[in-house]
């Protein structure tokens, strides 16, 4: 069934995206948001939505509309302006739907605890009906943490309030008075630790299949498994990202190997792990080391390692059998960056 989402904004839509995909649903994003205010505000979280729904493949339609005016004069009540401001958004999104020829609208508005859920099933229902095209209404809420968490693990613009200046001058105030109300009926189950992160000092070697996606060579990575120390990211207990680490001398330890299996992929997993790795050896190294191709530079260099140390060259050549290619690139020297631990 073809849907269309519409999107309030990029860390709402994580969970909401991969929820309906999961459900074999064929999503189209809408953006129509005239609500968020100020215009850099609305600016950034429209940009943060074109690349996200880039990076997974999303097709967008952005209505790209922003009129503070017109937004604040079509408001009835300013003490009932939420109700008004789900209706525009979602009448637009509706008629969009009904004009394209999607079957179903939803909305991401269904994953925030904060937002008046009942009220906007409601509202939606109601304009679906007036368009002839299904509210298509899921609960998301129970994956609002985990989408927020994987946002914010991507590196994704998180907002602080909820759009209108009304809601910014709420969030500012309520920073100083309370905590954000739940929605009515809501509330957070305890959340368990999904992601642990541990030292594994047993069988290394079965985690060489995943340890060669990353480097091809089994002499060499037999030989650092068992003079190094592997770590392993567990996601619900899934082996998903693995790191192994050698001492070089008493104020250096290197990455050697860092691989995210491709199930887990997007999702911060290898950052989490760097990050993880400096802080456990923060205490005992002044530096950590990484030897990369040059694709990967730009991952270890957002990640810290923004020392550049010395190239070897010919170390792919003079080191593997065979040619290796990192995706299009034939690997040839060894680029070595460094990252200050203390
Ligand atoms: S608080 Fe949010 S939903 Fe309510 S009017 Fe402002 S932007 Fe719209």
């Amino acid at each position: 069934m073809a849907v269309l989402l519409h999107i309030c904004c990029a860390p709402c839509s994580v969970e909401c995206i991969d929820a309906l995909r999961e459900e074999g649903l064929e999503l189209c994003g809408y953006w129509y948001d005239p609500n968020i205010q100020p215009y850099t505000e609305y600016r950034m979280r429209r940009d943060t939505l074109i690349e996200y729904a880039k990076r997974v493949e999303l097709p967008l339609e952005l209505a790209d509309e922003y009129d503070l005016r017109a937004w604040v004069r079509m408001l009835p009540n300013l003490d009932d302006r939420c109700g008004a401001c789900y209706a525009s958004r979602l009448d637009r999104a509706a008629a969009y739907a009904a004009e394209h020829g999607f079957e179903a609208y939803s909305t991401t508005l269904l994953i925030s605890p904060y937002q008046r859920h009942d009220l906007i099933r409601e509202i939606g229902g109601r304009i679906g009906q007036k368009y002839g095209v299904e509210f298509l209404y899921r609960d998301f809420r129970p994956r609002f943490r985990r989408g927020q968490y994987r946002a914010r693990e991507m590196g994704l613009y998180m907002q602080k309030y909820c759009g209108c200046v009304f809601s910014e001058e709420e969030a500012a105030l309520r920073k100083e008075h309370s905590a954000p109300k739940l929605s009515e009926g809501f509330e957070f189950l305890p959340v368990e630790p999904e992601v642990t992160i541990s030292k594994e000092r047993k069988d290394k070697r079965r985690y060489i299949g995943l340890l060669l996606e990353a480097d091809p060579s089994e002499k060499l990575v037999e030989k650092y498994l068992d003079d190094g120390e592997l770590f392993v990211l567990r996601y619900k207990g899934e082996a998903a990202s693995v790191a192994v680490t050698v001492r070089v001398d008493d104020e250096t330890v290197e990455l050697k190997n860092l691989v995210t299996d491709e199930r887990f992929r997007g999702r911060g997993y290898a950052g989490r792990l760097i990050k993880y790795l400096a802080d456990n050896y923060k205490p005992r190294f002044r530096k950590m080391l990484v030897g990369t191709t040059e694709n990967n530079i730009p991952f270890y260099v957002k990640h810290g390692f923004d020392r550049y140390e010395k190239t070897v060259k010919n170390f792919f050549t003079e080191n593997y059998d065979g040619e290796i290619f990192d995706g299009e690139l034939k690997c040839e020297d060894l680029y070595c960056y460094s990252r200050r631990l203390s």
